[in-house]
């Protein structure tokens, strides 16, 4: 890893916000809106991903709502590739496939329109955080459903500790930044 990507690393870490007893009590949530609003770390954090894929073929970026969007909207124009979105149920307007996914306490479901990733498109799949991965592993489904080729699954943060690669393991994973 080079110097400069490294103290770049070290640069969006240090933003990152801890929100304690977010949104529950126990939680710390990491709070990336400090680096959505400083101009030059939001470049930073897009440049990552951006030098990782364009020479990799994606063809479809799928981004995870809701901060996912974000990322993945800028990367995506980036690459000048198509992006879709994955919505929490009831939210997409069209045909769409679904997954159920767990959440700390009972079940949701995640949509992704029928035709938001061709038959053997590659695919990278992208959120701005790896919690247990359950979220991420209902989107590679989907995105299975529809036929793609999963490249790999990107996030800003990981949370090493809550064990989301694990759950991951069928895909290739990616994380800039890691607690
Ligand atoms: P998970 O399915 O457990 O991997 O949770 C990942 C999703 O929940 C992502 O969309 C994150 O934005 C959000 N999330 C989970 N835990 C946190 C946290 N501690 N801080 C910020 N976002 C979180």
């Amino acid at each position: 890893m080079s110097t400069s990507f490294k103290s770049a690393i070290e640069r969006l870490k240090g933003s990152i916000r801890d929100v304690p007893d977010f949104p529950k009590p126990g939680i710390v949530f990491k709070d990336i809106t400090p680096i959505l609003s400083d101009g030059q770390l939001f470049r930073l954090a897009v440049t990552i991903f951006s030098e990782r894929y364009q020479r990799k073929s994606v063809e479809r970026i799928v981004a995870i709502d809701a901060r996912g969007f974000i990322f993945g909207g800028a990367l995506a124009h980036y690459l000048g590739v198509g992006l879709s979105i994955v919505r929490k149920k009831g939210k997409l307007p069209y045909t769409s496939h679904q997954t159920e996914y767990e959440l700390e306490y009972g079940k949701g479901t995640l949509e992704l329109h029928i035709d938001g990733v061709e038959k053997n498109q590659r695919v990278v799949i992208i959120d701005d955080l790896l919690a247990t991965g359950g979220t991420a592993e209902a989107a590679a489904k989907l995105v299975e459903k529809c036929g793609g080729e999963i490249v790999e699954l990107a996030f800003l943060v990981e949370l090493n500790f809550l064990k989301g690669r694990e759950r991951l393991e069928k895909y290739p994973v990616f994380s800039a930044i890691s607690y």
